[in-house]
């Protein structure tokens, strides 16, 4: 740690994709309980506005910035100019993500390459633009957010499971990679969170997931934002490289 930072001085600096809803906003909501700077990055401007006045009001810090995270040049250039206007990021938190399920033998290319492009590929233009403000401040806590199916796998889910899989690839490569500089990348595996991504899926699915449960409920995001907490937080510098299945005991991968 700095001693700026051991003085308190320093105010960190935490990006959080696909803040607008869901688990990314129960993340930022919780690091800007923290004293963290947040940055609110999703597709679309106003709920991000609106968490923006929720953190102002209860004395918090964010700014939001709405940027499609599939789109490498504008999620390159929206991290490059917050690291200028705020001088630093000291956290990033891949979490901003989409399904488009369906039986591989029938799974379109479009389909493929946009849950690649938005779940995996965005992770990774993240990480090359925030990784040289994080060298500057001498460190930097970063977070994909992963999915147990990629893990294990899930019949439906080739292109999000391969996604996911892949981050976990990625997440451990740049934990060798800049771990000399201070900076650790974990991810965190969620199992079956209630958002809105899973709430259209059938009642069959939702009783068959609870039967795999060792915790007795379905997760809520606050269920993750207190993992990427603690991996986020300052006294975590040797956690690195990690895969964390934050599932209730569903896959105990
Ligand atoms: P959600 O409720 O559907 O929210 C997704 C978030 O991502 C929204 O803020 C959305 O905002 C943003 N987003 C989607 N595409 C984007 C893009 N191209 N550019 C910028 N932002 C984009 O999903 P969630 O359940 O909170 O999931 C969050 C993460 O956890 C995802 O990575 C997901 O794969 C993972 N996960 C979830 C579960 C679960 O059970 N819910 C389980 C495992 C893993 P806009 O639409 O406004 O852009």
């Amino acid at each position: 740690m700095s001693d700026a930072a051991q003085s308190g001085q320093v105010k960190r600096v935490a990006i959080v994709t696909g803040a607008s809803r869901g688990i990314g906003k129960a993340i930022a909501l919780r690091l800007a309980r923290e004293g963290r700077h947040v940055v609110l990055v999703s597709r679309t401007q106003a709920p991000l506005d609106d968490l923006r006045a929720q953190i102002q009001a209860s004395g918090g810090l964010a700014t939001a910035r709405a940027v499609d995270v599939a789109d490498r040049n504008a999620l390159g250039g929206a991290i490059e100019s917050i690291a200028d206007e705020l001088g630093r990021i000291d956290i990033l938190v891949n979490n901003a993500g989409i399904t488009k399920d369906g039986l591989a033998l029938r799974m379109s290319d479009e389909d493929w390459d946009q849950v690649l492009q938005t779940n995996l590929t965005s992770a990774f233009v993240a990480i090359r633009a925030a990784a040289r403000p994080m060298m500057r401040g001498k460190f930097g806590r970063i977070v994909n957010i992963g999915s147990t199916s990629g893990v294990v796998g899930n019949a439906g889910q080739a292109n999000y499971a391969a996604a996911k899989a892949g981050l976990i690839g990625l997440t451990k490569t740049i934990a060798r990679e800049l771990g000399g500089k201070n900076i650790t990348c974990n991810l965190i595996a969620p199992g079956f969170i209630q958002t809105d991504m899973t709430e259209n899926l059938p009642k069959e699915v939702k009783d068959h997931v609870m039967a795999l449960m060792a915790v007795k409920r379905l997760g809520v995001s606050e269920d993750i934002a207190a993992a990427v907490s603690y991996v986020t937080s300052d006294e975590a510098g040797y956690l690195t490289g990690q895969t964390i299945c934050v599932d209730g005991g569903m896959t105990m991968c």
